[in-house]
């Protein structure tokens, strides 16, 4: 469907940007339409070429209109609701420090309910809170504990979230030593509970090792740093296998490895990733992210390097002036991020830019084609980046961090790649989300009561067309199946092209996620999607091989368990 102008907007598309992006009046009435969002939206940007001297910021703003308009690149969400308006907060990805102590968690939380009031998500690590049972000395008292902390946190989000066009979303962490972790790793094993949080244990390599070999490792108290007791780390990780296994969380962070590629060693140690655990940020920090859509970077059977350069380009250019622009919720948060200046580039529609090429998901040519795609939009980011660097000067931590020990003249941004879910974007995209599979090739959706619309892939729809086997009937039967895999008419090529996320096996969702992350600066957000029938073992299996092939983290969901999911709303009809 066209909307006015003839900027491309799919139906679906439409309906989001209606409800939730394009400006409204104080009645409620829509008063923008999705082009002048876009307008509004390259205007603030550009409008950042105007601090320094080197760039026209007319000709700034043209050239992201165009990326936007085109679905080539499409920012973060904040980015499109609040840019030129009197919100400009920008940002998607915040990291929260927790102190130990009343003052230091009730700041924490004013923290989050003023980021998610303006449309960000929220990371923590509840690691250094006091173990429950343990001394409170004003008062003589016992503390409660991380976890019960955490309920705190989860029904605030739900009461701001009333107010916010974006549900409030959280990442809550526990070091794999802190004294309450059993009870952290299974707080979510009953519905209904911490339902505004994603929770994950951030494991080091020594725990890994003790798990591997069935030894015993610390619990430590973080008030004192004082031993408590020891665990059979075997035990502990078949107690995060099995209750994720139940009910998806909780996800793993590899702490280690994410320090090991920490670009900025100098400026602190990372212990805390946001709500989908793609970008890790020191405490305090955020970080926006932005997409380049894959699809529209093929041409003639073949990817377009030259387009897809030219649009790394622009987008590194316009996620770095959002830093410029961007109006902070917090004033540390500012100062913080300032010093840093990270940003996410990443991509979505990689699934169905496969598919144009047609290579099958679960093949060695795609993992080779994630590789190469992925190294060289971070090697076009980052050249972008040390040459803005050059312009307009390097991010302040820029000295001793792992780029100025590698010979770079200038950098201006710590990070520059991530691979965020777009969850909403990809749908204004009208593509596959960030690197997952097809959901479906065909799909009944519910629209409205009793109401119901038959979709089907895009992609899907005009290769049966071709192929001629499409009819309405099969489309339906299809849908109702969910799988093309038992149907007839249709011949084996297709089959394993259009091969949906379930039908995907588990090791390959890593290895794809490896794949990526060799090459991403940040983290990659993937699920790990495991048949209904998967045993624990599959799923220990499959956070080991993570583990093995050096991802940052890793959250897996068996078909039909109980995982809420994040981005529920975007789904609906
Ligand atoms: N996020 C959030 N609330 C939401 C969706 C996302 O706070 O409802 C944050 C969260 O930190 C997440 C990040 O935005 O990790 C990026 O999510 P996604 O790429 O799905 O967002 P989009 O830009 O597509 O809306």
């Amino acid at each position: 469907m066209k909307s006015k102008n003839d900027l491309k907007i799919s139906f679906n598309a439409l309906k989001v940007l209606q409800k939730r992006y394009l400006l409204k009046d104080e009645d409620g009435n829509i008063i923008e339409t999705p082009e002048k969002m876009f307008k509004r939206v390259s205007k603030a940007v550009a409008g950042a070429d105007n601090l320094y001297n080197d760039t026209d910021a007319y000709k700034t703003e043209k050239k992201f209109y165009r990326a936007m308009s085109g679905l080539e690149f499409l920012p973060n969400s904040p980015t499109l609701m609040n840019a030129g308006t009197p919100i400009n907060q920008l940002s998607a990805c915040f990291v929260i420090y927790i102190e130990d102590s009343i003052n230091g968690i009730f700041n924490a939380l004013k923290h989050m309910a003023l980021i998610h009031k303006s449309g960000g998500g929220v990371g923590f690590s509840f690691s250094k809170i006091r173990p429950k049972g343990d001394v409170v000395k004003s008062t003589k008292g016992v503390a409660s504990g991380p976890t019960s902390f955490m309920k705190i946190f989860d029904v605030a989000t739900e009461v701001i979230k009333q107010g916010g066009r974006r549900r409030g979303a959280n990442m809550g962490i526990l070091d794999i030593r802190h004294p309450d972790i059993i009870e952290f790793i299974t707080s979510k094993e009953h519905e209904g509970v911490l339902t505004n949080f994603n929770i994950s244990t951030a494991v080091d390599d020594e725990f890994m090792n003790a798990a591997v070999n069935n030894e015993e490792y610390d619990l430590i108290n973080p008030r004192n740093v004082k031993h408590v007791k020891k665990l059979n780390a075997g035990k502990v990780f078949d107690t995060i296998v099995n209750t994720a296994w139940k009910c998806g969380d909780p996800g793993i962070i590899f702490i280690d490895e994410i320090n090991r590629k920490n670009t900025i060693p100098n400026a602190g140690i990372i212990e805390a990733s946001n709500p989908c655990a793609e970008q890790p940020l020191l405490n305090y920090e955020s970080c926006n992210l932005g997409s380049i859509n894959l699809t529209k970077m093929v041409k003639s059977g073949k990817i377009d390097f030259n387009k897809l350069k030219s649009v790394v380009e622009t987008a590194v250019h316009f996620l770095d002036n959002v830093i410029d622009i961007n109006n902070f919720p917090i004033s540390k948060v500012e100062t913080e991020t300032l010093k840093n200046r990270k940003i996410g580039l990443g991509i979505m529609g990689f699934a169905e830019m496969l598919i144009m090429l047609e290579i099958p998901y679960d093949s060695q040519d795609a993992l080779d084609t994630a590789e190469k795609i992925m190294k060289f939009v971070t090697y076009h980011a980052r050249k972008v980046s040390a040459e803005l660097g050059r312009l307009r000067g390097s991010f302040p931590n820029f000295k001793g961090s792992i780029y100025d020990k590698n010979g770079f003249q200038a950098m201006r941004n710590a990070t520059v790649t991530t691979i965020a879910p777009t969850g909403t974007i990809s749908i204004i995209a009208d593509t596959t989300s960030g690197i997952e599979p097809l959901f479906a090739v065909s799909f009944i959706r519910d629209v409205m009561e009793g109401e119901k619309l038959l979709e089907v892939n895009k992609l899907f729809e005009s290769t049966a067309k071709k192929e001629g086997f499409y009819s309405k009937e099969l489309m339906t039967e299809i849908a109702k199946k969910g799988s093309i895999q038992n149907i007839d008419e249709i011949s084996g090529s297709i089959k394993r092209i259009f091969q949906t996320a379930h039908e995907i096996s588990p090791k390959w969702h890593v290895k794809m996620q490896a794949a990526f992350q060799k090459h991403v600066d940040n983290a990659v957000s993937k699920t790990v999607n495991l048949p209904n029938n998967a045993s624990p073992e599959d799923v220990k299996e499959i956070m080991l091989m993570a583990y093995k092939l050096k991802c940052k983290g890793i959250t897996v969901y068996r078909y039909g368990s109980k995982k809420q999911v994040l981005y529920l709303n975007s789904y609906q009809g």
